[in-house]
């Protein structure tokens, strides 16, 4: 729908904007915005684009957690179910991150089925990431522990989109890769 259009672009702005001095962890340093797209990209293409709001929520997923963004802003700009979307996979950081990533590992099972597709398709990204451009000083054993951490979360995403589910697990299998 036409209106669709504009508020997906809307999203890709707004995220572009609120994440603009953040880049990843990786040593390229690539703009945060290209995870973004990554994200929205995999769950365009997993729900083969049926879902607006899922897309929009994929370009938003990072807000509130890394830029303090309010639920009550992504309400105003984009409806209370994209800021209840973005809210289901933004970690509490008051909390340890140990215990944030314990939390994700047993939210991820009570998860809605949209917040684990975006999950998986943070996963993934995430995976690829690390493959691709892994960040300096984490150590093989580093890059191997975040891939059976988001093995272990992405085990309560299961049987909700098969081709994500592949798409995770094949950039899993690249684990031997990690040195
Ligand atoms: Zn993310």
């Amino acid at each position: 729908m036409k209106e669709d259009i504009v508020r997906v672009a809307k999203a890709i702005d707004f995220a572009a904007r609120a994440h603009a001095p953040q880049r990843r962890k990786g040593e390229a340093e690539e703009p945060y915005v290209n995870h973004l797209a990554e994200v929205a990209l995999l769950v365009a293409e997993a729900t083969q684009g049926a879902d607006a709001n899922l897309v929009i929520a994929a370009y938003l997923h990072d807000t509130i957690e890394d830029q303090e963004v309010k639920h009550e802003t992504l309400t105003a700009e984009f409806g209370r179910d994209v800021a209840d979307l973005v809210r289901e996979v933004t970690d509490d950081k008051a909390l340890p991150k140990a215990e944030r990533k314990r939390l994700q590992i047993e939210h991820a099972r009570s998860a809605s089925l949209r917040a684990k597709h975006l999950k998986l398709a943070d996963k993934i990204s995430n995976l690829n990431s690390i493959l691709a451009s892994p960040p300096a000083d984490w150590s093989a054993e580093r890059k191997r522990e975040y891939f059976e951490w988001a093995a272990k979360v992405v085990a309560g995403c299961r049987n909700v989109n098969p081709w994500l589910e592949a798409r995770f697990d094949a950039a899993y299998a690249r684990r031997a890769d990690l040195g």
